[in-house]
C-alpha cells in the first residue's frame, strides 16, 4: 500500500513539474489516466534500463582490462583495426593508460556511497523527504504563482540575450577557465585543453513532447551548430530540464563518437538507444577521462535529488553532480540538488574548486522544494562547503518551474553573500550567452 501511494504520490509531482501544476489541477478534473502515456518517441527509462546490459563501467584496477573501455560502435572498431594493433583499440589503450593511476576514492571511508533499495536509488539524507499528497495538492492548488514573467519586450531588457563570439569561444583558452551561460543548467565550460558542455537543453520545451510542457522563456543565445567542438557533455540527472532528447540527438549527429557523454549509472542504455556509443556511466565517486585528455579526471559525485522520465522508472537512475579536475583547474557542476551535508565530504576530497556552477533558482515555496532544490543562501552556503574560489548561478531565468519571481534568484545571492562578508564578484550570475575568462594570467592576449 506504502509503495503504491509513493507511486501515486510521484505521478503527480512528476507531471506537474513537466506541464506545469495549474494545467495539472485541471487535467486532473477530467481523466489523470489519459495523461500518463509517454508520448515521446524515446524509449521509457525502465525500457532503456533492461538495455543497458554494461550497466557499470568498471574503472579500476581489479577490473579486467577489457571491461574498461565504454562499448566501441561498429565504425570505431573498423577504425581501430585500420589502426594496425591488432585486437586493442586506440579508445581502450590510451582509457588503460590513464586508468593506471587507480584513484579509487571509494576505497575511502568518509563518503556517502550511492544507495538502492528494491532496485531504485534513495537519497541517504535524513534532509531529504518526498511530499505527501496533502503537499502536493496544496502545492498544486493553493501556492501562488509569483513568478510574473513578462513579455518579450520586457525581457529583452531585464534578461538580454547575447550571441556568443564564435571566434573567442572557439577552442580552450590558454590559461584559466572561460564560462559561457548557454541557459538554465547549460553551460559550456573551457579550460586545460578541452570544452566541456553541462545538462544540455535547446529545445523550447522541457518536456516528453515538444506539444505541450514547460515552454522556455529565453531561447538559447546560439544553436548547437554554432558551437565550438566540444569534447564532453555531463549529465547530472533525468529530468527533462536537465536530458532532452531533441538535444542529445542534435549534438550526437554534429560530434559523433568525438564526444564523450558522461552520465549516471543507469543511464548507459537510454544513451545508446540515442545512438550515442561514446558513453561512459559512473556510480558516485568513481571516475573516468576523455581518451585524448587522460590528463582530466571527471568524477560522478553526489547530489539530493530524484529521477524520471516515464511512469515507472523512478530512481531507477542515479542523480549526482559532477567535479571536473584538470592539471591546472578543477570545476565543479552542481545540476539540481537539495541541501545535505555532501558538499562537504567534496569539499575536502576535491576542494578547494576554482568554479562551481550552482543550481540557484526554482525553489519557492520553500516547504515544498527544500528537499529537491536548494535556495540561494543554501547555494551560498555549498559554495562555501565545496571551498569554491568563484561559483556562477546557473538553473534560472529560462523556464518556470517554481513560484519565486522570475529575477529574485540573484538579488537573493547578493543578499546571501553580504550577510556572509563575501564579496560579489566571488558568486555571480551572467546574461544568457554572456562570457567570462577567469583566472586568466595574461597568456591569452600574447597572440
Ligand atoms: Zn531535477
Amino acid at each position: 500500500m506504502s509503495i503504491l501511494s509513493h507511486i501515486c504520490r510521484s505521478q503527480c509531482l512528476y507531471f506537474a513539474r513537466i506541464i506545469g501544476r495549474k494545467t495539472l489541477a485541471t487535467l486532473c478534473c477530467h481523466s489523470y489516466r489519459t495523461m500518463s502515456g509517454d508520448n515521446s518517441d524515446e524509449p521509457t527509462g525502465a525500457e532503456a534500463s533492461s538495455q543497458s546490459t554494461t550497466s557499470h563501467i568498471p574503472i579500476y584496477e581489479s577490473i579486467p582490462d577489457e571491461l574498461r573501455s565504454p562499448k566501441l560502435s561498429t565504425s570505431q572498431k573498423n577504425n581501430n583495426d585500420q589502426d594496425g594493433h591488432e585486437g586493442e583499440s586506440p579508445l581502450l589503450r590510451e582509457t588503460t593508460k590513464r586508468l593506471s593511476r587507480s584513484l579509487d576514492y571509494r576505497q575511502l571511508e568518509d563518503v556517502q556511497k550511492s544507495v538502492q533499495k528494491n532496485g531504485r536509488y534513495v537519497n541517504p539524507w535524513k534532509t531529504f523527504k518526498f511530499p505527501s499528497k496533502l503537499d502536493i495538492m496544496r502545492w498544486m492548488t493553493l501556492t501562488p504563482d509569483n513568478s510574473n514573467v513578462p513579455s518579450k519586450q520586457k525581457l529583452d531588457q531585464t534578461l538580454p540575450i547575447l550571441r556568443p563570439n564564435k571566434t573567442e569561444i572557439e577552442r580552450p583558452p590558454p590559461s584559466g577557465i572561460r564560462i559561457t551561460w548557454i541557459g538554465h543548467a547549460t553551460v559550456l565550460v573551457q579550460f586545460d585543453g578541452i570544452t566541456i558542455l553541462t545538462d544540455p537543453i535547446f529545445s523550447q520545451r522541457c518536456s516528453p513532447t515538444q506539444l505541450m510542457g514547460s515552454k522556455r522563456y529565453r531561447d538559447p543565445p546560439c544553436t548547437i551548430h554554432e558551437l565550438p567542438h566540444i569534447h564532453a557533455v555531463v549529465i547530472s540527472h533525468t529530468h527533462y530540464d536537465h536530458l532532452d532528447v531533441g538535444t542529445v540527438r542534435l549534438l550526437n549527429a554534429r560530434f559523433g563518437n568525438s564526444l564523450r557523454w558522461f552520465v549516471p549509472i543507469g543511464l548507459l542504455g537510454w544513451m545508446n538507444s540515442m545512438g550515442c556509443d561514446n558513453t561512459i556511466e559512473l556510480d558516485w565517486w568513481e571516475e573516468n577521462c576523455i581518451p585524448e585528455h587522460p590528463e582530466v579526471t571527471f568524477v560522478f559525485t553526489p547530489a539530493q535529488h530524484w529521477c524520471r522520465r516515464g511512469v515507472a522508472d523512478e530512481n531507477k537512475v542515479l542523480w549526482g553532480s559532477w567535479t571536473v579536475i584538470g592539471p591546472n583547474y578543477k570545476f565543479f557542476f552542481g545540476g539540481d540538488t537539495g541541501y545535505c551535508t555532501v558538499f562537504e565530504q567534496i569539499g575536502r576530497r576535491f576542494g578547494p574548486f576554482d568554479l562551481a556552477a550552482l543550481p540557484i533558482g526554482s525553489y519557492e515555496p520553500r516547504w515544498f522544494m527544500k528537499s529537491q532544490h536548494i535556495d540561494p543562501m543554501q547555494a551560498v552556503q555549498i559554495h562555501q562547503d565545496l571551498k569554491a574560489k568563484r561559483s556562477l548561478g546557473i538553473h534560472w531565468g529560462t523556464f518556470t518551474m517554481a513560484s519565486e519571481f522570475y529575477l529574485e534568484p540573484p538579488l537573493k545571492v547578493k543578499e546571501a553573500l553580504e550577510s556572509k562578508q563575501l564579496t560579489p564578484e566571488e558568486f555571480f550570475v551572467l546574461k544568457h550567452g554572456e562570457t567570462r575568462l577567469l583566472f586568466d594570467d595574461g597568456m591569452n592576449n600574447m597572440d
